[in-house]
């Protein structure tokens, strides 16, 4: 009888476990998505249950808060570590600040793989993780083979689109891993983006990523020296961003993500609200850091590269205000510089 009831039990969290997905790290980018893949899976699948975790427990209570409140009846658990994540949840996202804390989360012993370890063959092999961290190549690619010698599989699929479009459900996908792992992250990460991208084998998502954020890192300081030297020259800027957003000069860092404030006409970007709500400029410095370090070990040159990273760096060792607010921040670190003090 005690055989049969334990059997039972067993049986019940297999269930559960199987309609149950975990989201690892409610930050800026991590809450919003966790939000729309939560609230579009619970629409389509009531019973669905949701797990949270964040090294902050205040974090995923507030995250369990506010989702109970606009989505009363949802099944929403808060767990301690990814370790008990991996044993209520067979599907498994983390987006966390870089290589460190992935290491941490995946390896250490309340980590994702002790879990997984735990758990039996048969789990093991049902667990599907998708890590959303922008983090060093070699780091994702160690710990993806890890996660798969136990059988289960796993993806890399960090994002572009910010902290907007991780709120408006549009960021795209940059996937690495087999073409099965690509497969299953489809589905899933179709509540969160609308363009999912299969760049290659493990590893090759954070490559197209990083190489994406060497050019942006780059732009975001070329076009604030611009808008800087033009007013210099007596332009006014709306008509300068309007120039150049026309003209060869045009890309994001100035028809989005302008440094100078009421230069767009019609937009409202960070430098508009003293450069709160982008992506932090300690952010950029770690991910143009990700690009030297990579271009180092393939002996790839990179001399703008190297030079807009120390140029992060450099600001954020004056103006350390800058750290958390958006990378287009740097327009005031050149500002002062102009000002020389
Ligand atoms: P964030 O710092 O706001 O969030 C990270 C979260 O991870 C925090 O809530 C933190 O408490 C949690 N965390 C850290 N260590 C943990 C651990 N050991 N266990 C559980 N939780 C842990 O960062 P973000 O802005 O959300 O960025 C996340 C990732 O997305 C980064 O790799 C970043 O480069 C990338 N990214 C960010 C943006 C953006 O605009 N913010 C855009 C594209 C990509």
């Amino acid at each position: 009888m005690k055989h049969t009831a334990r059997v039972l039990q067993s049986f019940e969290r297999q269930v559960v476990r199987a309609k149950s997905t975990a989201f690892i790290g409610l930050g800026r980018m991590g809450s919003e998505m966790a939000f729309n893949l939560f609230s579009k899976t619970f629409a389509e699948s009531p019973d669905a249950h949701f797990v949270v975790c964040d090294a902050f427990p205040t974090s995923a209570i507030a995250f369990r808060q506010n989702f109970v409140t606009q989505f009363p009846g949802a099944h929403i658990d808060i767990v301690q570590t990814p370790k008990d994540a991996v044993h209520a949840s067979q599907t498994v996202l983390t987006m966390l600040p870089s290589s460190p804390q992935v290491k941490t989360v995946y390896s250490e012993a309340n980590g994702v793989i002790p879990g997984l370890q735990s758990l039996s063959g048969a789990e093991s092999a049902q667990t599907f993780f998708i890590d959303s961290t922008t983090l060093d190549v070699g780091v994702a690619r160690s710990v993806a083979a890890d996660v798969m010698r136990t059988g289960a599989q796993m993806v890399d699929a960090p994002v572009s689109g910010g902290v907007t479009g991780a709120k408006a459900g549009t960021l795209s996908f940059l996937v690495g891993g087999t073409e099965g792992g690509f497969e299953l992250s489809q589905p899933i990460l179709t509540y969160m983006g609308n363009r999912i991208i299969h760049c290659g084998p493990s590893g090759a998502g954070l490559g197209a990523k990083i190489c994406n954020n060497l050019v942006l890192g780059v732009q975001q300081i070329v076009v604030a020296e611009a808008m800087l030297l033009g007013q210099k020259l007596g332009l006014n800027p709306r008509i300068l961003a309007g120039v150049i957003n026309s003209s060869t000069g045009g890309c994001w860092a100035s028809s989005v993500n302008n440094p100078v404030p009421y230069s767009l006409p019609e937009k409202s970007p960070p430098c508009e609200r003293n450069y709160e709500g982008g992506f932090a400029t300690a952010l950029m410095l770690k991910d143009m850091l990700l690009a030297t370090d990579i271009a180092a070990s393939t002996d790839s040159p990179l001399p703008l590269g190297k030079s807009a990273q120390n140029f992060y760096a450099e600001t954020l060792q004056h103006r350390p205000d800058l750290a958390q607010k958006d990378f287009s921040s740097v327009y005031e670190r050149l500002e002062q510089m102009r000002r020389k003090d």
